[in-house]
């Protein structure tokens, strides 16, 4: 099979994401009171209406609505003030009430979009950016200094509620295939989930991805989802089809589902576009199907054959009278809508200086913009210090031991602090690494640390210029061979004073003093 890059240099992948949200920060279900909670006992939130029992009523949850108002609005849809309610007819164990209630072709947000800024290895997936000049404009991207800004729509977000979860007894991976008997939990059955459907705006899996991770970083900053990949929260499926470049008629497409990650969702639209141009390119057809992504195999394998929204028999929800949202209500939860992950972004580099690639990684943390921010107050010169430590050392202590910053013991203050030690050089940055590991297994201040262990670094001239002296009177062969042109030896030389002085000379006195010696 040919790689990507050969595939998209004939060929245009055209793709449409579909992503559902669980809305699970609420604390009731969609139509009825019953707890939304993860890892109760089975079958104990639930109730009449969302067991599809005769004669129970829906009630919708406000608070679910004003979290797809927020949605819409962070992701710049207009918000229909009339829109209604309908049955998705379907009969499945899963969903007792033998239909989903859901939303038809217009739903609470519509026609919104989102700019995604594509830099790094991801520009090379699309095809004809080096032809292009900074500003240039093409399709919906215009290209900048980072790479290219695409401008992807948003068809819609629509409302619906979650079916209960089947757990299948008895076959392999908790496959239905070779199972032979299914549980069912009601728990799940009602939540409130919103689905994002995507314009066919797409043009690379790398595109793709960026937009989920813009989405996610959007609706974790609204509070509104956990937004777990892992845990299903959040899941995307997407549309793809290929056509030959230059052609504007639509080809074939197949809907892809399991793609719970960020790189499964990549790997996956990968797969299957370099799939599609090889069945086209052999003669044959593609078929409308809905087919599974196998991230150990890292194939996709058919699932089933596309079912149509006719099949479903969507009709008016007759329970529920059709939505009338009034301007007051829309601006009322305009005025909820915290800063975006995208606003921060800017701000950081504005107001802090930030380069554009750390400014990204922080914003796209809420817990981590926070944390930045409180620095910030305490002393804004060390900015570029304070994100360094950030990112360096707080995002890989809390990747390395799956942990949230709220769950450990660093604080701004001693990040701060921990910063000034090593920018008035009182430690090294190497010192400083251990000093960080004292602070978060301890929570003692940095200072404090530095004094208990007599890590204070040494500057004193005198002092190092002696070892230094020492050190280049032991090693004669090596400072001939230094004179004879070997410049690099210089590192042996520092390397030894830094271990003479147990790492706690200031390097920069060292480079200095060893280049001064061997060059007298
Ligand atoms: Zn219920």
């Amino acid at each position: 099979m040919k790689d990507l890059a050969e595939v998209l240099n004939d060929w245009e992948a055209v793709i449409g994401l579909e992503i559902h949200t669980e809305l699970t920060t609420l604390k009731t279900k969609m139509f009825c009171s019953c707890p939304i909670e993860h890892g109760a006992e089975p079958n104990t939130h639930t109730c009449p209406v969302c067991l599809g029992m005769p004669g129970a009523l829906p009630v919708p949850n406000k608070a679910a609505i004003e979290s797809i108002v927020l949605a819409g609005l962070a992701t710049n849809c207009e918000i229909e003030k009339h829109s209604m309610f309908y049955r998705k007819n379907y009969m499945y164990p899963d969903m007792a009430k033998n239909f989903q209630t859901t939303q038809g072709p217009v739903a609470f947000c519509m026609r919104g979009h989102l700019t995604l800024e594509v830099d790094g290895p991801g520009v090379e997936e699309r095809h004809g950016i080096d032809d292009l000049s900074e500003g240039d404009t093409m399709e919906n991207i215009v290209k900048t200094d980072y790479g290219y800004a695409a401008k992807v729509g948003i068809t819609r977000i629509h409302m619906e509620e979650d079916a209960g979860k089947m757990i299948h007894v008895g076959g392999v991976d908790g496959r239905i295939a070779g199972a032979d008997h299914s549980l069912v939990d009601y728990n799940r059955a009602g939540t409130p989930l919103i689905e994002l459907v995507t314009e066919p705006d797409l043009r690379t899996p790398a595109e793709a991805r960026l937009f989920m991770q813009e989405l996610r970083s959007t609706l974790l900053t609204l509070g509104i989802s956990d937004c777990s990949m892992e845990s299903g929260s959040m899941r995307c499926d997407g549309n793809v089809s290929l056509r030959p470049r230059g052609s504007k008629t639509l080809g074939t497409k197949t809907e892809l589902k399991n793609m719970n990650s960020f790189k499964n969702l990549h790997d996956g639209l990968a797969y299957e576009i370099c799939r599609q141009a090889e069945v086209l390119e052999s003669g044959g057809v593609i078929r409308q199907e809905t087919r599974h992504y196998e991230p150990a195999t890292k194939r996709t394998i058919t699932m089933r054959v596309k079912e149509t929204a006719d099949d479903y028999r969507l009709f008016p929800e007759p329970d529920l009278a059709p939505y009338d949202l009034s301007d007051e209500f829309i601006e009322s939860v305009r005025k909820k809508l915290p800063e975006l992950p995208r606003q921060k972004k800017q701000r950081f580099m504005e107001d802090y200086g930030l380069t554009r690639d750390d400014s990204i990684t922080i914003s796209n943390d809420v817990e981590l913009s926070e944390f930045l921010d409180k620095a910030m107050e305490i002393d804004s010169s060390l900015a570029t210090q304070v994100s360094n430590t950030l990112i360096n050392e707080v995002m890989a202590y809390l990747n390395q031991n799956n942990v949230t910053l709220g769950e450990t013991k660093i604080t701004p203050e001693g990040v701060v602090e921990l910063c000034k030690l090593i920018d008035n050089d009182t430690i090294s940055s190497k010192q400083g690494k251990t000093v960080f590991q004292e602070m978060v297994e301890t929570g003692g201040a940095p200072s404090k640390i530095v004094e208990d262990k007599g890590m204070k670094q040494v500057s004193d001239t005198g002092l190092i210029e002696d070892v230094v002296k020492r050190i280049i009177d032991a090693n004669p062969d090596k400072v001939e061979a230094y004179k004879n042109g070997k410049k690099g030896l210089s590192g042996f030389f520092i390397g030894q004073v830094m271990r003479e002085m147990k790492g706690q000379a200031n390097p920069k006195v060292v480079n200095k003093i060893v280049t001064d010696e061997l060059e007298k």
